[in-house]
């Protein structure tokens, strides 16, 4: 049976978008890129909230390949990151390969004639080979508030803002004090009547230095774009100090320093009520969550229009929100910032499912199973299928990071199996077993484990307790083992007709 595509990539945004150029790069350009909404920027395209900005310098936010002089500021705003996106495609003549409002609601491996069916609702597209590039942060996990389909105001999610409803003068109540909510809450506050703020969890927030980009920097950049590299270069390595090599080689002298200096310094001049200050103080570690920047989000609570409400939601009523003490609060404008359904979430893969050979299913795997991956691209069970983002794949400073390393790795064994003329390649389960337990050991001393993470409430934890996305390693040593895994690490098998003859290397 001919086969539609060599390759099909899941998902347009950053992740699907780079392994594009990567295959493109190396020749192979039987490619198609399904996406399920009608643009492609997947995160930037869905989250246009009030205040949306990198929390990382928009330096490091970039491919090491497509450096961009005129990011405005070190924390570049949302729209600019989805313009940079938007460019990639078209520099690197993407669109063409991309089917959009295709989503994929289901794979299913056909070991007799060696391809992936992928079910859309426009038919099946089939393809040798299948790249998930479906991020990290899958969809927006559902609000469990009781009573909310009979709340009577306007809700709005953070990750589809409605820009035509008019906050003005509104009573707003905003659920979540996440990453996203560290955003919107200083953003708002200055638009509505009243702002109520229900948090759960507290989070470390940082002061954000964040001056616009001189024109005679990105002139230079321009005109230099080694002293650009350079800049990236340096940044990089600040931002992984701080979220992967603080996180791995936890010393507790670090967190609690960093911690100290927040809560004695940073905490203390943005909030001089002691109470309301401690109410806005971890008591996890510094590092058990991703601590965000913001130089406002503290000082918003010291408004006088603005309450932050630690008692838990018992549910929503018509006309607001009652917590447990009983005490109803009116609300106008319900905005709901309470976060998202993680890719290893065994509910996405229900929705839609991922069988693989002999009746592995990954929903179950993920379900029954502690998370396993080699190299956080591929999976036994899984042939001639790769995660852009699989268990314990997230490295380095930046998503770009683990893009380049990740699409490395993929074309190397997509390549191999071309070259070989193999029909289907699949990691041994010896080899993902080897590298899984690895990077366990890696993390076994990590501050997940030594920092008083359990009331962090962190998404870093997976439902077996596990800390499985974070790659214990640097992003020199991702890029490297991406260049030199073994080959002999996958099974390379060639089927001459359908489930007849089989040979295997
Ligand atoms: C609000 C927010 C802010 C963030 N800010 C930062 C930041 O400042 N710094 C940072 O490093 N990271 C940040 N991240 C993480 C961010 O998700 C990654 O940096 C990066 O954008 C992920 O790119 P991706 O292409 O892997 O995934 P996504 O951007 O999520 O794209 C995945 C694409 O796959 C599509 N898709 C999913 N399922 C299917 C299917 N079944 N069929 C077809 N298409 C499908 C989606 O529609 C989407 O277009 C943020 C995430 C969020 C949610």
């Amino acid at each position: 049976m001919a086969v539609d595509h060599h390759v099909a990539i899941i998902g347009a945004g950053l992740s699907g978008l780079g392994m594009a150029i990567a295959l493109r790069r190396a020749g192979i350009e039987d490619i198609v890129l399904l996406e399920r909404a009608s643009d492609i920027g997947g995160t930037w395209r869905d989250n246009t909230y009030p205040g949306i900005a990198v929390d990382v310098p928009a330096q490091v936010y970039q491919f090491s390949f497509e450096l961009n002089p005129d990011w405005s500021r070190i924390f570049a705003p949302g729209a600019e990151v989805k313009a940079y996106i938007d460019h990639i495609a078209d520099r690197y003549d993407l669109r063409r390969s991309i089917r959009f409002d295709t989503e994929v609601l289901e794979r299913v491996w056909d070991g007799d004639e060696q391809l992936w069916r992928l079910r859309t609702a426009g038919g099946e597209v089939t393809a040798r080979f299948v790249v998930s590039a479906i991020g990290a942060f899958v969809d927006p996990k559902p609000a469990e508030l009781p009573g909310l389909a009979d709340f009577a105001g306007k809700v709005i999610y953070s990750s589809r803002w409605d820009h035509g409803y008019d906050l003005a003068g509104k009573r707003a109540a905003i659920v979540g004090t996440g990453a996203s909510a560290v955003q919107i809450i200083p953003e708002i506050a200055g638009r509505v009547a009243h702002l109520d703020v229900y948090q759960r969890t507290p989070i470390w927030v940082a002061p954000k230095i964040d001056p616009g980009t001189p024109a005679l920097v990105s002139g230079l950049f321009r005109r230099l774009p080694g002293s650009q590299r350079a800049v990236r270069e340096l940044a990089t390595r600040a931002v992984e100090f701080v979220l992967i090599d603080v996180v791995v080689r936890h010393r507790p002298i670090w967190t609690r320093a960093i911690a100290g200096a927040l809560r004695e310094l940073w905490y203390r001049s943005q909030v001089p009520d002691a109470e309301l200050r401690d109410k806005l103080t971890p008591r996890y570690g510094f590092g058990c969550k991703r601590p965000a920047v913001s130089s406002d989000y503290l000082r918003t609570f010291t408004r006088p229009h603005v309450e932050l409400v630690t008692d838990p939601i018992e549910r929503v009523t018509p006309d607001g929100l009652r917590t447990a003490d009983g005490r109803e609060r009116p609300v106008d404008v319900l905005v709901l910032a309470t976060g998202f359904r993680l890719a290893s979430d065994p509910e996405n893969f229900r929705r839609t499912p991922v069988r693989g050979r002999d009746g592995f299913d990954l929903a179950t795997a993920y379900t029954e199973q502690r998370l396993t991956s080699y190299e956080g691209v591929s999976m036994p069970g899984l042939p001639n299928h790769f995660m852009m983002f699989g268990p314990y794949g997230w490295v380095g400073a930046t998503w770009h990071q683990l893009v380049e390393s990740t699409s490395a790795h993929i074309v190397r064994v997509i390549g191999e199996a071309d070259r070989r003329g193999a029909t289907s390649v699949e990691v041994r389960p010896e080899a993902s077993r080897r590298w899984t337990e690895r990077m366990r050991r890696k993390l076994a001393g990590s501050l997940f484990n030594t920092n008083n993470c359990a009331t962090a409430n962190s998404y870093y934890f997976d439902h077996h307790g596990d800390t499985p996305y974070l790659r214990p390693t640097s992003s020199a040593h991702a890029f490297a083992a991406s260049r030199d895994f073994p080959l002999d690490d996958y099974r390379f098998s060639t089927v001459t007709a359908p489930a007849t003859a089989r040979s295997s290397a």
